[in-house]
């Protein structure tokens, strides 16, 4: 496995593997099993596996929540490498985002409800680094997680608006034992603020938004961001909810495959 901490180098990297298919899975780090389902995916289907692992400042909303973001870089290392991941691609902030950086992509309607409503700009952010990420690694074929349906959305729309030449490929949300959808905030959860955040997958689980907002305001401790439908592909149940300044997100399908 190669690391590669700038455009330059990827691209150098990258140029002698073109005659094969690439696969990009784009992570901020702090892999976990979901994570590793998407390099897994990638390495099957691909001669080449790209992971980029970058904490992207300009989808946080606040710094704190920025600097708090959990980082394990040697880790990340040891478990790309072990998942078969040919190229890592670990920029720095002024890489993706040079002195003077005034372009961006806004995914006007799609980015501004839901998650987008509680993180003004969150979703401007992702799709710009993705689309920078596209076109630094030039994909065939991109991995996202369905447990966050509405950046896969976000992503879909733009590939569509963009006819950008890539195959979306999302795969379903990894969940603990328990059911808590495995993510790199949930590390930031005390033990007890664990347990109490099982009541939200048991929520979404009756698929219903009504049944799952009424199950939650019982819960205390535990602030509802909102619990919604949405007409995605395929739609899904969504919700946020917060412990202090811990936030989680999750989703069930309700069409196809509940997995
Ligand atoms: P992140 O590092 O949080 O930006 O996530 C990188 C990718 O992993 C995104 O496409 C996420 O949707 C995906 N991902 C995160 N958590 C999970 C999970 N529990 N199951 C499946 N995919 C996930």
């Amino acid at each position: 496995m190669k690391a590669c901490r700038t455009i330059a180098e990827i691209r150098e990297a990258l140029e002698p593997r073109r005659s094969g298919s690439i696969g990009l899975v784009p992570t901020m780090g702090a892999l976990h099993e979901g994570h590793l389902s998407l390099l897994h995916a990638a390495r099957a289907e691909n001669e080449t596996v790209v992971m980029s692992l970058f904490v992207n400042p300009a989808q946080f909303g606040d710094e704190s929540d920025l600097a708090g973001y959990p980082r394990d870089h040697v880790r990340d290392l040891a478990l790309a490498e072990e998942a078969g991941v040919d190229l890592v691609f670990t920029p720095t902030t002024d890489e993706m985002y040079p002195p003077g950086f005034q372009t961006w992509v806004d995914v006007t309607e799609l980015g501004a409800i839901l998650e987008g409503r509680f993180r003004p700009g969150h979703f401007r952010g992702v799709a710009t680094v993705v689309l920078k990420l596209f076109t630094i690694a030039r994909p065939d074929r991109a991995y996202f997680g369905q447990k966050d349906a509405q950046q896969a959305e976000v992503v879909r729309r733009m590939i569509r608006d963009l006819a950008l030449e890539i195959e979306l490929r999302v795969l379903p949300t990894v969940r603990d034992s328990d059911g808590l959808a495995l993510s790199s905030r949930n590390a930031l959860l005390s033990p007890e603020e664990r347990e109490r955040a099982l009541a939200f997958p048991r929520s979404l689980a009756t698929r219903s938004a009504e049944a799952a907002r009424a199950a939650l305001a019982a819960s205390n401790g535990l602030v509802v961001d909102y619990i919604e439908v949405a007409d995605f592909d395929p739609p899904v149940l969504a919700g946020a909810i917060r412990f202090g300044s811990t936030r989680l997100i999750d989703n069930v399908p309700l069409e196809g495959d509940p997995a």
